[in-house]
């Protein structure tokens, strides 16, 4: 289950709902999950609350399996937002949905999500790359893999390496991306930056950032499709599809005319 990112009232009805129903409560940090249950006045009632993360080992794991398996419900919280977003549950819902036990999920706030939503940056296709390495030559490589997609990148960063981030997109790929960095989501100084790489890493340069921030950036630039482009990627495109779903595939890739594409490959096609 989902809980909020910031401000407590973010917490859904059917949120509440499972905590004050589920006959077990599992918790990345149990404090922060009895804390909210006060501030919404669910009582425990005496029911277990059980640590877990991704670390906790495989006693730890089969514990809660043999739970489910005796029939009891379970809910499970991560510190904050959506669980397995860059934090815990991943290895417990695996080992749930291998398991063939039930297991269904009450969604609610996820910073990405909140983000996107504010930043103005396309939201039609988006990757979610979670924390970049922290050591600067890690980061450079994730960052250059990361370059060519189409698509809104979204990161989680911690404060203090913001500025070192910043840099970083903007030297790999290239200082002219628009970006944003959403701070404190939610929260009494939410605040939402918009600029260039380039910008945004000259501004948080200035400043000492403090709190929670996502950072976002544009799609690269696609560079003009050529004759050439357009028959490099039919080439590929007709190893494993039809002439015209190669033809309607390239044409919205490259964003050409599928008319012009689809000539190109039937001549191809016929070569
Ligand atoms: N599971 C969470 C989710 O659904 O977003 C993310 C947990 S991750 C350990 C924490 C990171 O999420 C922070 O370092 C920050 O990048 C981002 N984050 C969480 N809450 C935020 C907020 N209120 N404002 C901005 N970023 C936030």
């Amino acid at each position: 289950m989902s809980t909020p990112i910031g401000s407590a009232r973010d917490i859904t009805l059917r949120a509440l709902d499972v905590l004050a129903g589920a006959d077990v409560l599992v918790a990345e940090d149990t404090r922060t999950l009895r804390h909210l249950m006060e501030i919404h006045g669910i009582p425990l009632n005496g029911r277990q609350v059980i640590a877990y993360h991704d670390h906790s080992g495989e006693v730890q794991m089969q514990r809660l399996l043999g739970l489910l398996a005796e029939g009891k419900s379970l809910a499970y919280a991560s510190e904050a937002g959506t669980p397995l977003i860059s934090d815990p549950g991943f290895e417990l819902a695996r080992a749930v949905a291998a398991a063939g036990l039930p297991m269904s999920a009450a969604p609610g706030p996820c910073a990405a999500i909140c983000a996107l939503t504010l930043s103005g940056l396309p939201s039609d296709r988006f990757l979610f790359a979670g924390f970049p390495p922290s050591a600067q030559g890690a980061r450079r490589t994730f960052l250059e893999d990361l370059a060519p997609i189409q698509a809104t990148l979204i990161l989680y960063e911690s404060p203090k390496r913001l500025a070192a981030l910043l840099t970083d997109m903007a030297a790999t790929l290239g200082g002219s991306r628009q970006a944003v960095v959403c701070r404190e989501l939610t929260k009494r100084f939410e605040e939402v930056l918009r600029g260039s790489l380039t910008d945004l890493a000259a501004q948080i340069e200035r400043r000492e950032i403090k709190g929670e921030v996502v950072v976002l950036v544009d799609r690269a630039a696609r560079t003009e499709a050529t004759e050439e482009s357009i028959a490099a990627a039919l080439d590929t495109a007709l190893q494993s599809m039809s002439v015209k779903d190669a033809a309607s595939f390239v044409s919205q890739d490259l964003n050409v005319s599928r008319k012009i594409v689809y000539r190109i490959a039937l001549a191809r096609s016929q070569g």
